[in-house]
């Protein structure tokens, strides 16, 4: 493929694609098109998701009208209490919050909604955007179903700049009225094989949908574009090892298409290798691979850029994207990305734009990755080592809400 041909995908899918939503759909039919090309078939595979439709969403502080959108999924309110402004999540700030609606400034990932949960809260306001930025973008996040676990609350989200002005008049009381509708819905992973002299398998992964308030071009249509340009030549070139692609949906949720298939012990019985794209071939920015296995895989992509002189950042870690969910099940895993600056790239926002992205640079990156994958795809014996080292499991406890790092 060439480098117009990657921009190309990118620019017939700059489209805001959430996860379960009918443009998400629409995406993964342009999937099914495209390896159609190269001979290859694409199935659809669905899974249940949570959808909602906010109707009515108001924050109001001392009778102020702030604007704002409600947390998805987080049920239905009208409360009143004290805002409070709570810094961290430490003893001594979680020592005033009872009772309180609480702003933070920060993400409200598991462990943080925990401590909330047994703060005993009356709910809590986040904020997103910057002060500096002429946009006042307010984008719309989601109460994971993961994360609360039938015990929901009253949500909202804001703009950082209301975020400083309430703070600023040391604002006293809340309110948040919240209405919406809520229903299962589905969204699905696209599923590419090319089969192998054996049954085990190197599973390719990359996200194909995207946020809210981002069209998802970097994030992550350039990792998406990374799989079609592997399905391209592995297409003509079958190996020792079968291959899978993985389009993912909803990672962006809470990496649910990843989940949805790695709880299947079928789905991962023979899965020797995660190789996960998520944000790759940014004109800007340097290379970096993020592995979840034993170090000698970190050792061995090292000595491989060294060989072929490709600068790479390689170190030994978890990566929030769709390669957490098979390192979990102890499949050696490996993200790949070029991570730019977020003032030059953006993500999440409307700052995620074709401008920033290079066919080349693209085309560059997926070489790269490709020569990692034709090694391993011809490899006669599995090179790494299907167990998790104790450091990178203490983390993964940690991320999916397993077991909590000190
Ligand atoms: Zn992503």
């Amino acid at each position: 493929m060439y480098p117009n041909e990657l921009m190309k995908i990118l620019e017939d899918n700059a489209y805001v694609r959430t996860g379960g939503s009918p443009e998400e759909l629409r995406c993964a039919h342009y999937l099914q098109d495209y390896v159609s090309k190269f001979g290859l078939n694409a199935q659809l595979q669905p899974f249940d998701v949570p959808m909602a439709k906010i109707t009515r969403a108001e924050l109001t502080v001392d009778g102020v009208s702030i604007p704002c959108t409600g947390y998805l999924g987080a049920g239905n309110y009208d409360v009143e209490a004290p805002i409070y402004y709570l810094r961290d999540t430490d003893p001594i700030s979680l020592a005033n919050a009872k009772g309180k609606l609480v702003l933070l400034d920060s993400f409200v990932g598991y462990w943080k909604y925990q401590d909330l949960l047994k703060a005993g809260v009356a709910g809590y306001i986040t904020c997103n955007g910057s002060l500096f930025l002429s946009d006042r973008d307010i984008d719309q996040k989601e109460q994971r179903t993961y994360v609360h676990q039938g015990n929901r609350m009253p949500a909202v989200n804001i703009h950082a700049e209301d975020a400083v002005k309430i703070v600023r008049s040391q604002g006293k009381l809340a309110r948040i009225v919240l209405e919406q509708e809520e229903w299962v819905g589905q969204s699905h992973n696209v599923v590419v094989d090319i089969p192998g002299e054996v049954e085990d398998y190197i599973a390719f992964t990359a996200h194909y949908d995207s946020t809210h308030l981002s069209i998802g071009v970097y994030d992550n249509l350039s990792g998406v574009a990374g799989l079609l340009y592997m399905a391209e030549y592995f297409a003509k070139n079958p190996q020792h090892y079968s291959l899978r692609f993985l389009f993912c949906g909803s990672e962006e949720r809470g990496l649910l298409g990843a989940k949805a298939y790695c709880a299947s012990e079928e789905n991962i019985q023979n899965c020797i290798l995660n190789i996960n794209l998520d944000m790759i071939g940014c004109l800007m920015g340097k290379f970096i691979s993020c592995v979840s296995a034993e170090e000698k895989m970190v050792h061995y992509i090292s000595a491989m850029s060294a060989e072929l002189g490709f600068q790479n950042d390689a170190y030994q870690g978890i990566y929030s994207s769709d390669s957490t969910p098979f390192a979990d099940k102890n499949v050696p895993a490996v993200s790949f990305a070029r991570n730019a600056l977020r003032s030059m790239a953006g993500y999440h926002d409307r700052y995620d734009i074709l401008d920033v992205m290079s066919g080349e640079q693209m085309q560059a990156d997926f070489e790269f990755v490709l020569a990692f994958a034709k090694r391993m795809a011809a490899a006669k014996h599995p090179l790494f080592a299907r167990e998790m080292p104790e450091n990178i499991r203490a983390k993964l406890d940690n991320y999916l809400g397993h077991k909590r790092m000190k």
